[in-house]
Parts: C-alpha cells; structure tokens; sequence
C-alpha cells in the first residue's frame, strides 16, 4: 500500500471517530453477527492503525476491519520501528482476538487448586470478590501483602500500576520477563554511566559483529532489524556489509551470515578482548575515541597482557587464524559494528562478556556515528527488575508475607522451576489473573478477570529500541470486544474507585481511556496551542506520536572509573563427567517465551532451521548423536542437575557437538486447544546461579546429558531436512 491509499483510508478512521462523537473509535463497529447499521457497508475495509504487543518490540500495525470483523494484520507504513514490516507473530495476533478457547467471561475457582474447575461469575461479583479481598488487607493494616506481577511495562499502564501500588501501600510490584533486556540496561549503566538500550545502526554498517544477537528472530526488535540487515546487505548500489556471527549454536540470524564462528559456550567475552587486544597492539583502534573515551592505549594494552591469541584460541575453540583475521577485519573496515546478545548474556560471566563485546565499540569509534551504535533515545530509562526482586518476593510468598496476588502475564510458565517460583506461589492464598486464555498461571488462579485481547484495547506502548525518535505507539479497539472481557486497566481503575480515599484520588479519571488521553494531552499540547481532541484524532490516524528528539540524546561514553570489563571464568551447573553437554534454550521464532504458542498459525509454522511443526525437539549435532546411538527423531531423555524431560531428537550440523538446544514456547499445561500439553518446557531443566550479590539470568548456564529411551519420538516437520544442511560450511 502506497502512503497515499494509506492516508485515504486513515481518514475513513477518522470520519468513524467523529461520528462517534469522540468517544470511542470502534462504538460505531459491530460483529458481523449483529445486523449492520447504517455505518458498515458490506465489502468495504476500514484500516486501523495500532500496535503489536505480541512482544516488547512495539511494532505499528494496520489491521483491516470489514463488517466488523478485524480480517487481517499488515505493518503501519509511517511506524519508525516496523515501517510497514511485520513479524510472523504479529500477523497471528487476529487468532488472539478470536481464539474458541479465550476466558469468556469472569471465572471463580470451584474445584481444587490447578484442577481446571472454575465457576462462571459476573463482573459485578467478580468485583466484588477483587476489592473484598483489597479491603481485608487494608483493614487489617497489611496492605504490603499485596503483590502485583506484570510483563515489563510502558507507558499510561505503567503509570497506572505505580499509582495504584503506592497508594495502596504495597512495594511488591514485580515487572518480569524471562527475556528481557535487563542484562543489557545493567551492562551499559556499568560501562556508560546509563542505563540505555542501544540502538544499532545496522542498516548503515559496512561490518557486522554478532555475539549470540539474533536480531532476525528475537532479538530487541526483530522486524526493525530485519530491515536494516536487508538494507545493510542489499539496499546500498556499491556496498554490501559483511557479516561475522558468534555462537556456538547456528540460528536464523547466523545462518545469514557469511562466516560463522562456533565459539564455547561463555568464552566469547575473553574473545572480545583478545580481538581488542589484537586491535590496540596492531594500532588498528581509533586514537580520537580512545581519548574521547578516556582510555589509552598502553593502559589498555597493559591491562589486556592475559588475553593472547593462543590463550584464546584454547578458550574459545576457535583457529587463532580467524580470530585475528576477524578481529583486523571489524577494525579496519569502517563502519562497524559489535552487538551483544541473549546467547552471551545468559552465561554466568554474561555481564562482563557484554561490557567486552561494547568495548570493541569504543576501540574502533563506533559510538555515536552513522553506521555504528547510539543510546536508544524512545525508552531511555525503562523499567528493569532484577532477578533479586523476583527472589525476594518468591521469599515473601514462601513465609506466608503475601495474602494476595494479582498476576498480568504467564509466569508460571516463564520463571524457570528452579527458582522454586510455582511452589511459592500455590502458598499464596488468593491468586488473581488477568489472562485472557486459561494460561499456567489462570489454572492456579482463585479469581480470573479476562483482559481484552490487544486488538480490543486502548493503550500507549514504548517501542524497545528500535529507533532513535521518540515514539509513543497507540493502541485503539479495532472491533467490539468479542466475549464478555474488560481491560485489565479498567478493572484496577474501577477497584480504586471502590475503595475510595487515596485510592480513589490516584486516579481521577473516569475510564482508563481518560486517563490515556490525559497523559498525550500533555505531550502534544504543551500549551494548549492546538484543539486537543482535533490532535487526539491525527494520532489515532497515524498509529501514535513520532518525532525526532535525536538532538537530545546523550551520547554513549566510557564511563570514567568504570573499570575494564574481566569475564570470569564461566560458571555452569553440574559436574561435566555426569552431564557431558551444554544446554542451549533460545526464544523460538514462532512463540517467542511462549506466549505465541496458542495460536495455530504460529504452531503450523515449520522452525526455519529444522522444519518441525507442532512441537518441541532438541538438537544434536550428529558427531555427538552417533556417539549416543541416537538417530532423527528418535525420542530421548535429556537430564540435568535441576530434572528431567523426554524430547524427540533433530540431528542438527548447526550446533557444536558439546552443545543441545532446545527452543523455548512448548510445554504449556492448558492455553487453549492448540498449546495444550504440547512438547515440553526447557525452562524446567535450568538450574538458576544464585552466587554473588546479584543473581545473574544465567540461563544458558546448565550442563545436560541424554539418552536415547526408544525410536518413537513423533516429531512432525514439514519435509525432511536430511540433505538441506549446506554442510560444506558448517565444518565443525
Ligand atoms: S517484532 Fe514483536 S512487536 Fe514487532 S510484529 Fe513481531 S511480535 Fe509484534
């Protein structure tokens, strides 16, 4: 769609709005199973802009609604971040909004805990029961038994969580998300002095250094950079950039590579510095950076005196030959860029290893320039919640100090057992969920109080960098709720409401749109310059507010004291002779941490790398099964120090021979027809490093071993992917 068409049919959005008095874009819209008035013509679209929540990403859509019904999802084309782009998981948002299985209405629990017996209430006595069990704990002057458990939030629901919590008098809001990008915010306050996201420069490079990013399936914002490596590879007449991935485990994104580097798992922070010190001591690093830095070279030399080539080359497994040409490679090919990811980071010495791999940045000059890597300026300082918070509230929930437990999202499919979350939780004695499926978390619920599906719901969302400008991305309901559900927003507005006094004070808005309004107000009307509702209705047109604040952004810069990064010697849980393999899990292209595993378009998609559908598997590099005796698809038992699954087998070149992997999304106990009892969760086989004052998301940190139990795995894949490995290029 050209930008014209889009503008055209933006307009018919707009004139919808009006028509609805400025209430609420989707009044005038009506399920295709109601008569149509006179406001839908039978045939014809109208396009909503919004934006994807499928992950953190905030991604701008387009979804096209025609008698009522949201029929498709396509990228918004004037969306900074998605420009028109969309995942696989953002189109499948359409079967959230109309999966059988969603929680229709508000449910009760009616049988023992986790059994699945629910009984169906009225949102009036939900209510009821919601703010009863808030009023309890206020009269008997605990109010800190509160907990609230969310996703990572932006925006308006951010500030409606905070307002609610204070005022309640509860600090027990805890913001997890199994793989959010809190190592990375916490590496760069080390080495930067803030705690920003970064924001690669990918589509301009001409050298790119991936350690363990895969920034084409999951990586901080997939669509985004999935468009910058096209350009960065094919978009510019005379250069086409290379690139170098390092991993032990052949991914999406390194398979588009054109050399890949199979390094130990928790050795690519000695490579980092190896490689620095190959740059500083052959002169190749940029002397204005090293001084715009604070840094020197015969410091820095000094300092790097342990990382030589053969110490490496033995650390990581690596030919020093590639290492240094590597390394002469990104610092003579100007600009360049290194980037750290989930791979690196979810090893014990994963915060070090990072603040390495950033240092290689410094030395070359690729902060703060074109081609190179800036501060994210969207979410400067967005929320991060360490894991010290989640343990310290599985503790408070272990001795009984938390009564209740409002919980947004699934965790108890995404905190790894091993942190004992599931059993602290079933101690709590009220659990409420907002899920909108019959997720792990709902099925140990006491009260669930159905969200809206996100193609129903208002909201602001702050895209996770994947731009420079300041975006705020806005949510608006494409179509009339289809069930009986309400936002969750609403809900906590109307309890405070209910218990009155500062609760009441908090939120001085009539429904949470009010209060979403109230908020851009400010940002867009900073002195009342322009009518506000005739600038409310423009945002809605465009998906959001999208303006360049690039000026304002404080540049990265090596922090003064921050110290030389030093990796430790990788720390992994279990004895080698008994557990002989490394454990890999990663985020699956489909189901990211799960949450797309519902959704029967994401299930039937074949995994890019080994055609399975329907299913979890674990790959084995084919040296590593014949010495296991295990063939494709065979089924097997993989063991760790924390417990044990039975998994089929995918013979895999692409992982070294002392690695497994095994994607993550699979295992779900209920979430609907489609996900349930399907494959398995890895996260139960993770062993969680509490060593040290702050516990690290070492999830990659677990050794394993396997074994074959029998020939009969029923691994579905589409095709065979025997003879597909170019295998040629894999070599290992
Ligand atoms: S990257 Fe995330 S936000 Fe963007 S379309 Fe995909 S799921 Fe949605």
């Amino acid at each position: 769609m050209d930008r014209r068409t889009f503008l055209q049919l933006s307009g018919m959005t707009a004139a919808v709005a009006a028509l609805a008095g400025c209430k609420s874009a989707n009044e005038k819209l009506i399920p295709y199973l109601i008569p149509p008035d006179e406001g839908i013509t039978p045939g014809i679209a109208n396009y909503y802009a919004s934006t994807c929540r499928s992950c953190p990403a905030g991604c701008g859509i387009l979804v096209r609604v025609s008698e009522g019904r949201a029929k498709k999802i396509e990228g918004n084309p004037l969306h900074p971040v998605s420009r028109g782009k969309l995942c696989a998981r953002g189109q499948a948002a359409l079967q959230e909004l109309y999966h059988p299985d969603r929680v229709p209405q508000p449910l009760k629990r009616s049988g023992a805990r986790g059994s699945g017996q629910f009984a169906k209430i009225t949102w009036e006595e939900a209510l009821t029961l919601l703010v009863g069990q808030l009023k309890d704990l206020q009269q008997s002057r605990a109010t800190d038994h509160l907990a609230f458990m969310t996703p990572q939030l932006t925006g308006t629901m951010a500030d409606l969580t905070t307002r609610f919590m204070r005022s309640y008098g509860s600090p027990n809001h805890v913001s997890y998300e199994l793989l959010g990008p809190d190592w990375l915010r916490t590496a760069n306050r080390k080495s930067f002095g803030q705690a920003s996201l970064p924001y690669y420069d990918m589509s301009e490079t001409r050298y790119l250094l991936s350690f363990g990013a895969d920034f084409v399936e999951s990586h901080l914002s997939p669509v985004q950079y999935g468009y910058a490596f096209g350009r960065m590879r094919q978009g510019r007449d005379t250069v086409r950039g290379h690139f170098t991935y390092i991993g032990g485990r052949m991914s999406l994104t390194a398979a588009s590579a054109d050399r890949w580097m199979p390094a130990k798992p928790g050795s690519e922070g000695v490579l980092a510095l190896g490689m620095a010190r190959l740059i500083l001591s052959e002169s190749l690093h940029d002397q204005v950076s090293l001084a715009a830095n604070g840094l020197r070279r015969e410091i820095l030399l000094d300092r790097l005196k342990a990382y030589d080539l053969a110490r490496v080359a033995e650390e990581t497994g690596l030919a020093e030959s590639a290492i240094a040409e590597v390394a002469r490679e990104f610092a003579t090919t100007r600009p360049s860029l290194a980037m750290a990811g989930e791979a690196v980071a979810f090893q014990s010495n994963g915060q070090e290893s990072v603040r390495a791999i950033q240092l290689l940045n410094v030395l070359v000059g690729n902060l703060n320039r074109v081609g190179g890597v800036y501060p994210d300026n969207g979410s400067p300082e967005g929320t991060t919640t360490s894991l010290n918070d989640l343990f310290s509230l599985i503790r408070k929930m272990s001795a009984g100090s938390i009564q209740l437990a409002m919980i947004q999202g699934d965790p108890m499919h995404t905190v790894p057992q091993a942190t004992k979350f599931q059993e602290a939780l079933s101690k709590v004695p009220f659990i409420v969920s907002f899920s909108t499926l019959m997720d792990d978390t709902a099925l140990h619920a006491d009260l669930v109080l159905p969200d809206h599906a996100g193609l129903e719901s208002w909201g602001d969302v702050m895209p996770l960098a994947g731009t420079r400008e300041n975006v705020i991305g806005l949510m608006q309901p494409v179509v009339n709720p289809v069930f009986d559900t309400r936002q969750s927003a609403e809900v906590l507005m109307a309890a405070a409401h209910e218990l009155g006094g500062m609760m009441k004070a908090a939120f001085p808005y009539e429904t949470y749109l009010d209060m979403l309004k109230a908020g851009m107000k400010k940002r867009v009307t900073p002195a009342g310059a322009k009518d506000f509702e005739t600038a409310w209705t423009e945002l809605l047109q465009k998906g959001g507010l999208f303006t360049s604040g690039r000026a304002e952004a404080k540049g990265f810069r090596w922090q003064a004291g921050a110290g030389l990064p030093a990796p430790a010697k990788p720390d992994f849980a279990g004895d080698e002779k008994e557990f002989p393999l490394h454990l890999s899990v990663y985020p699956s292209t489909a189901f990211y941490d799960g949450r797309g595993a519902p959704f029967p378009w994401l299930q039937q998609l074949p995994d890019p790398m080994t055609n399975v559908v329907w299913d979890s598997w674990i790959e084995i590099n084919p040296k590593t099964a014949s010495e296991l005796g295990v063939n494709f698809g065979d089924l097997v038992e993989v063991t760790s120090p924390q417990g044990s699954l039975h998994v089929p087998a995918v013979i895999y070149p692409g992982i070294r021979p002392d690695m497994v992997a095994m994607p993550l999304g699979q295992g779900h106990k209920d979430m609907g027809r489609y996900a349930k009892e399907r494959g398995v969760n890895p996260l139960g086989l993770l062993a969680v490093d509490t060593k040290g004052k702050e516990i690290q998301p070492a999830w990659n940190a677990t050794l394993v071993r396997v074994k074959k139990i029998s020939e009969k795995g029923d691994l579905v894949t589409m095709g065979n992917p025997k003879g597909s490995f170019r295998s040629e290029l894999i070599e290992i």
